[in-house]
């Protein structure tokens, strides 16, 4: 193998030096033999397009992008996947025969960690997802895709929730609220805010828990967050943060770039192993 190229992939943000998905690039190249290095990219405010530059005459070829560059990316890439489109964010691009790919892989990553890694059967399921941020975006149309019987949104901001609400209404059942105006059980409920870092949690009723309810943050920390504390206190039995979706939307970008779809399971538990 050697004297042969190596291709080169990275994340760009900032700040980005916590990511791991450098490791876990690293992870799927030497799990699947894919000869390619994996950079993280700090790009100081303002700095995003000359970052992106300088990547590509490095030969760069592909980038994960996260905050607070996804709409940047957005309006960067030449061509959109549709799912990014959804979304109005890119955390995926891909330079391809001129073109620059534009696509947002969180929303599937985080269905997979659900349905493929937690058996979470989303059809015919009550949803609640907290938050009306750009993850929250990227996550309602490949929820609906999965027909819920309902996707109730809350947020802070109600009227961020409702305008969702309706862009995502000609894809099924959403509906939105105020986290105080919640009423009934939830079999799933999705923190997407980011409250859970500054140590705080969304005041939505207890009763919107059961011991059945599945709670799941797309944060992820050493530890339970403070949401999925605050849920297992109202009796929740069932929960998890984002780490698994954080995987899966790595393999998702892996895959649109290498043509190669890794097995997450591993890379899962070995991430898991050292966050805790
Ligand atoms: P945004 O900044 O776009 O949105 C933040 C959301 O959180 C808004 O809805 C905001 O409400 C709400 N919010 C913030 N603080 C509070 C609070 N104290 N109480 C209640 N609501 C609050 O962020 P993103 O959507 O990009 O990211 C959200 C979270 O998802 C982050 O923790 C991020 O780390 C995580 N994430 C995880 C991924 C993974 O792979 N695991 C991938 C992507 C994101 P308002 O509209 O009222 O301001």
């Amino acid at each position: 193998m050697t004297g042969k190229k190596v291709d080169l992939y990275g994340v760009v943000g900032h700040p980005v030096g916590h990511s791991r998905s450098p490791l876990i690039h690293r992870l799927f190249a030497e799990q699947t033999g894919q000869r390619m290095d994996y950079v993280p990219i700090d790009a100081a405010p303002g700095q995003f397009l000359e970052a992106l530059a300088e990547f590509r005459r490095r030969g760069g070829q592909g980038l994960n992008v996260t905050l607070p560059y996804k709409g940047d990316a957005y309006r960067f890439a030449t061509r959109l996947t549709s799912r990014s489109e959804a979304a109005e964010a890119v955390n995926t691009l891909c330079w391809r025969d001129k073109e620059v790919l534009g696509d947002n892989t969180d929303g599937a990553g985080l269905v997979t960690d659900l349905t493929a890694n937690l058996g979470f059967a989303l059809t015919n399921s009550r949803v609640l997802l907290l938050g009306a941020g750009g993850a929250a975006r990227g996550a309602i149309a490949p929820l609906l895709a999965h027909s819920p019987a309902e996707l109730v949104i809350a947020n802070r901001t109600v009227s961020r929730a409702h305008d969702l609400a309706k862009r995502f209404s000609v894809m099924g059942p959403v509906s939105a609220t105020g986290f105080g105006d919640l009423l009934g059980v939830f079999d799933l409920i999705i923190n997407s805010t980011s409250a859970s870092l500054a140590g705080e949690i969304p005041p939505l009723p207890a009763t919107t828990v059961s011991s059945k309810t599945l709670c799941y943050d797309m944060m992820y920390q050493k530890g339970p967050t403070t949401f999925l504390t605050w849920a297992g206190m109202q009796g929740a039995t069932i929960i998890a943060d984002g780490t698994g979706m954080l995987v899966e939307q790595a393999a998702e970008s892996f895959f649109l770039w290498r043509g190669v779809r890794p097995d997450t399971g591993p890379v899962l538990r070995e991430i898991r192993r050292r966050l805790s």
